[in-house]
């Protein structure tokens, strides 16, 4: 099992409706790795696109985008959201993995940009807020290059080794057939 900038997930019957032209998540999920503005590509999971988010105002702060145009949540068919809340989980380990935060917290909100993107932000017990939430027009802070791509690295390497550890964290069935997991475990 791979995972890289151009792993080949199972995406199963995942719901991917014809990219709506005036979203700036969808221009995300259908620009080449290295085209993104948002963030620095991270990988292409099952359901959606992992960013390390351009502004790392916390250290690590990552976002997570559905490959599918949907405002909400509960808007996609069964199968696609359960794709993305097993991306989460993925991504989620990886972070967690990857920065040692004291926490964890996930975030989506979507009103400037009503396309399901979660922000993933390790919370750490010396940053600027560690009590409250973050709030969303915090300053920008930008890393550099060098920086970038090591905390990229990072987070791919958590990824690998939750694959290589379980590489039926990709599949679907796993999150929509506890049956199949229990085979698997059994
Ligand atoms: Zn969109």
């Amino acid at each position: 099992m791979t995972l890289n900038s151009n792993p080949t997930p199972n995406p199963g019957d995942v719901f991917r409706p014809e990219p709506d032209s005036g979203c700036l998540m969808c221009s995300e999920i259908e620009a080449g790795h290295s085209d993104v503005t948002t963030g620095r590509h991270i990988a292409d999971l099952t359901a959606s696109r992992l960013l390390l988010a351009a502004n790392q105002y916390v250290s690590g702060m990552c976002m997570l985008i559905s490959n599918a145009h949907a405002t909400e949540l509960h808007h996609l068919p069964p199968t696609a959201a359960g794709g993305y809340f097993n991306d989460l989980l993925l991504s989620s380990a990886a972070v967690e993995e990857a920065f040692r935060p004291h926490k964890l917290n996930w975030e989506v909100l979507g009103n400037w940009t009503p396309h399901i993107h979660g922000f993933i932000k390790p919370r750490y017990r010396d940053d600027p807020i560690p009590d409250n939430r973050i709030p969303h027009d915090v300053p920008w802070v930008t890393v550099d290059e060098q920086e970038m791509d090591r905390r990229v690295e990072l987070v791919r390497t958590a990824l690998f080794a939750a694959l290589d550890r379980d590489p039926r964290r990709l599949q679907l069935d796993v999150v929509l057939d506890p049956r199949e997991d229990d085979r698997h475990r059994g």
